[in-house]
């Protein structure tokens, strides 16, 4: 059996046909097998769906209780047969809940990946590298030029601006799901202990996050309806990137906008964005953490999707390893 026997791109997202599922579909399926809560990866609408118990709680916070019409809970390591198939689930250090999954049949593992990072955050499991004969990365970040710094450095670079500048918020742009609760677990690792303030568009996943035992510690709603111009005066705000062109981000003191992303790298991006203080902060891996984990799995062939291919793919082959563009439609990652 050929490994494209095993996994394939379907108009509706990669297939197995032995096992008859997909995985991260964008349309609705039969029976999906979901990598991460990520609204482009988790949708709404399949008949069965089998992911961690986070992933499943995610898109029951997102999408309501009925999201899917059964579900099933995959834990780490554990194996589960699909018509003869066999699947496992393996942290991916994206978000809280997200995994890799290793398909098994016939004695060929291919891994899909999902969206991964290497760098340590303390709000999710740490990737773990599985080996397999074909490892499916992603390559948001899929060029050399993207070198992601510690995050610990950019939250430094927030918390001195907010010294320098104490009668001024700052509005810090950061996607709902783990970046935002990233932030503000990186803000009290560096020893910041006031509240942080937080669009309301946060509350319920943040809410989840410190129920699932990751202190973000005391959280305030800032939103429209309460409060006064003064009461922010100094404070850090967090909210969904969307919200800043909101009347929302006009009630802050004299703002001074920031936002957590990867695309931060590019200065011409914060620029025309509007952002004063561009934070690099990703939760996807940047170059040397795709190539690093690339040899890592031991993988003879690479299969490159979202983002940028064709480099990752250029790289595999000046190291004698077989890759090729996969070109599933349908992923703009919410989280980058
Ligand atoms: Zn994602």
């Amino acid at each position: 059996m050929r490994a494209s026997d095993l996994l394939h791109p379907r108009p509706e997202g990669l297939y197995c046909p032995p096992g008859d599922f997909f995985i991260d579909p964008v349309r609705p399926v039969n029976r999906a097998l979901i990598t991460h809560g990520h609204s482009d990866h988790a949708r709404s609408g399949h008949r069965a769906v089998l992911a961690t118990r986070q992933t499943l709680d995610i898109m029951g916070l997102r999408y309501g209780e009925g999201f899917a019409g059964t579900t099933q809970a995959a834990a780490l390591g554990e194996t589960i047969a699909l018509n003869g198939v066999t699947v496992t689930f393996h942290p991916a250090g994206h978000v809280l809940g997200s995994a890799q999954i290793a398909v098994e049949h016939q004695g060929r593992r291919i891994v899909a990946s999902g969206d991964y990072k290497r760098q340590k955050d303390a709000t999710c499991e740490s990737f773990e590298p599985v080996k397999c004969d074909v490892f499916i990365t992603e390559a948001t970040f899929g060029l050399p030029v993207f070198r992601h710094p510690p995050d610990s450095e950019e939250i430094a670079r927030l918390l001195k601006s907010a010294a320098q500048f104490p009668e001024r918020s700052h509005l810090v742009g950061a996607y709902a799901l783990g970046k935002a609760q990233r932030v503000m677990r990186l803000l009290r690792d560096a020893g910041f202990d006031r509240p942080i303030y937080i669009h309301g568009a946060l509350a319920k996943l943040s809410d989840y996050y410190q129920n699932q035992g990751i202190d973000l510690g005391r959280l305030e709603p800032a939103t429209v309806e309460s409060g006064g111009k003064d009461d922010f005066t100094g404070a850090i705000v967090i909210g969904p990137p969307s919200a800043f062109a909101d009347r929302w981000a006009r009630r802050f003191p004299d703002p001074i906008s920031c936002f957590a992303s990867g695309w931060m790298r590019i200065r011409q991006r914060a620029k025309q964005g509007g952002v004063e203080l561009p934070l690099i902060i990703s939760d996807h891996s940047d170059w040397d953490e795709l190539t690093a984990t690339i040899k890592e799995t031991g993988a003879e062939e690479i299969w490159v999707t979202h983002g940028r291919e064709e480099a990752l793919v250029r790289w595999c082959e000046l190291e004698g390893i077989a890759a090729r563009p996969l070109h599933l439609v349908g992923y703009e990652d919410e989280g980058d």
